[in-house]
């Protein structure tokens, strides 16, 4: 991943900045800044930042907030061991933290699919991306144990993961505390102590080889942290059509407004427009100084930016929206591209003769850009074989607004507040996941989502549920509860259980429809 905050602002001019924001900043702002005692010191880099080039996108707050090397949520080595961030402890909890059932029947859903496609003898790769603890990906790998000619067809474990200091937690529960990782070109390896499979850790999943391999891809709660961007849409005032430069810079180079169609041939406002949700300081905070205000806010960019012209043409959804104004989108391309990759690591994938990015004239604005158009080599597979597990929280047919939140000890709290040390997230979407997958590769269909409750439901959790507690002496009444509250809260659809809030989405090799996996409405084949 590329951490650097000069991502989500490059691209705007100087002078253009000037103008973008109602919030932009002032002398005035400049001494009371220097006097601020900041809640952390990421707090005062990022309010440097906007300060010196203008409010950053929600992205590139994200980006710094989770991810900064020196002072991110998931990335700072803290003094408190970075297990305590999931768990009881810790901010939050996830299901495979919540019983070792959960991973149990992700490995069982694992071997179906295996079977389902003809049981390879070798040339199965696992790949998960943002492990966490690693407990999904050790449960897993124990319960094949159990399934000797699934678990000797494992030919790599790959972990996709952004931090140091979780990666660390990783090694210790998978490859055992004393194991040491080597360094290699592309990250880390090591060797499951369950399996004796190599595994590589890696900080993006475009680092890891495409091949002819069975991937079988698992993202629990990973969507969730990706970066998203946030447009409302808005019927410009003639004053404020005034206001839009006749160009503005973006990466590829000057872009020419006037032939974006944002105006008619008169100059005067066509039709509402996107304008990007920009985080900003928080003047109540940063001048007033009131106690517990965040020192970030939202605001409204006033004109156009390369983001707010672009990213909402991606997808027809956003489009029916664009004719109401007041309507609010949040789109992550960054979830699209991994998506995309999991797609064409399942499905296979061969670039287009004609490049798909027509010729543009200069100045001329792209017409739709999504992963499927960014130029990617080919991946070649005799056969599509593998799948790819999305489980997360979000909107199954509806775009996700307002969603950004912070959790902070269990307890949810402004995404604003304490940047570095609240865990901040969005809604999954899970239809721009599916669309993306179904455009980056001709080899995949995808099925779900469907809700958690359902998914484990079919996999067996009561059942394995009793075969555990039959398990327990009867003088172990505490364990007892303990496992069944945790199993009966995965699968609960109320406002606080898990089994309706998260949903489960899976991509598989194309068949026409005709086979769904287990979980999916599909049985066991094999
Ligand atoms: N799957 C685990 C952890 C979820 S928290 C569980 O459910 O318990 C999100 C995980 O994704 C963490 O491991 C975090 O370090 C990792 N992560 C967050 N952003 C990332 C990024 N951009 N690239 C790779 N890993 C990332």
């Amino acid at each position: 991943m590329n951490h650097g905050l000069r991502r989500g602002t490059q691209h705007l001019t100087k002078q253009c900045c000037k103008r973008l924001f109602s919030h932009s900043p002032t002398k005035r702002y400049a001494s009371d800044i220097v006097k601020k005692e900041w809640s952390t010191p990421l707090a005062k880099i990022l309010a440097d930042a906007i300060r010196t080039t203008g409010p950053i996108s929600i992205a590139a707050y994200m980006r710094q907030v989770l991810t900064n090397p020196d002072a991110g949520y998931y990335t700072t080595p803290s003094s408190q061991s970075k297990t305590e961030v999931f768990g009881k402890k810790g901010d939050f909890i996830t299901s495979p933290e919540i019983t070792q059932i959960f991973g149990e029947l992700v490995g069982i859903w694992t071997v179906t699919e295996w079977m389902a496609q003809g049981m390879p003898k070798e040339g199965v790769e696992l790949i998960e991306v943002g492990p966490g603890k690693g407990t999904l990906m050790d449960d897993i790998l124990r319960t094949l144990r159990n399934f000797k000619t699934f678990s000797k067809s494992i030919e790599n474990i790959y972990l996709v993961e952004a931090s140091a200091p979780l990666r660390e937690v990783q090694k210790n529960l998978l490859c055992g505390p004393d194991a040491v990782l080597e360094e290699i070109d592309i990250g880390y390896r090591g060797i499951n102590k369950h399996t004796g499979a190599p595994i590589v850790w890696v900080e993006d999943i475009r680092l890891l080889p495409y091949n002819d391999k069975m991937p079988f891809i698992f993202a629990h709660e990973f969507f969730d942290a990706l970066p998203i961007h946030a447009f409302e849409c808005i019927q410009p005032t003639e004053s404020e059509e005034k206001q839009q430069p006749k160009q503005i810079m973006t990466p590829t180079g000057p872009l020419d407004l006037d032939h974006t169609n944002q105006r008619n041939t008169k100059n005067r406002p066509t039709g509402p427009q996107w304008r990007e949700l920009m985080v900003a300081l928080n003047s109540k905070s940063v001048v007033e100084n009131i106690k517990d205000e965040p020192e970030f806010q939202l605001s409204r960019a006033k004109i156009s930016t390369p983001n707010s012209l672009l990213l909402p043409e991606i997808s027809e959804r956003y489009k029916a929206l664009k004719s109401q104004p007041g309507s609010v989108i949040e789109v992550s391309p960054e979830s699209r591209i991994y998506v995309a990759d999991f797609a064409r690591r399942i499905g296979g994938y061969a670039p287009p003769s004609e490049p798909r990015l027509p010729k543009r004239k200069p100045g001329e604005v792209a017409k739709q850009v999504s992963p499927g158009d960014i130029p990617t080599a080919p991946i070649q597979k005799k056969h599509p074989s593998g799948a790819a597990l999305i489980l997360d929280y979000g909107t199954t047919s509806t775009v996700p607004i307002n969603s950004l939140r912070g959790i902070r000890q269990h307890a949810t709290t402004s995404p604003f507040a304490y940047p570095g040390q609240v865990d901040v997230s969005a809604d999954v979407d899970f239809t721009s996941l599916a669309e993306a997958a179904l455009e980056a590769s001709e080899g995949v269909e995808v099925h779900g989502p469907v809700d958690q409750a359902e998914f484990l439901h079919s996999l067996g959790i009561a059942e394995r549920a009793e075969q555990l507690l039959s398990k327990l002496p009867a003088d172990k009444e505490e364990k007892r509860k303990m496992l069944q509250t945790a199993w009966k809260r995965l699968v609960d659809k109320g406002p606080n259980g898990m089994g309706k809030l998260y949903k489960a989405l899976v991509i598989v090799p194309e068949n026409g429809g005709r086979r769904r996996p287990v979980g999916f409405g599909g049985g066991v084949v094999g």
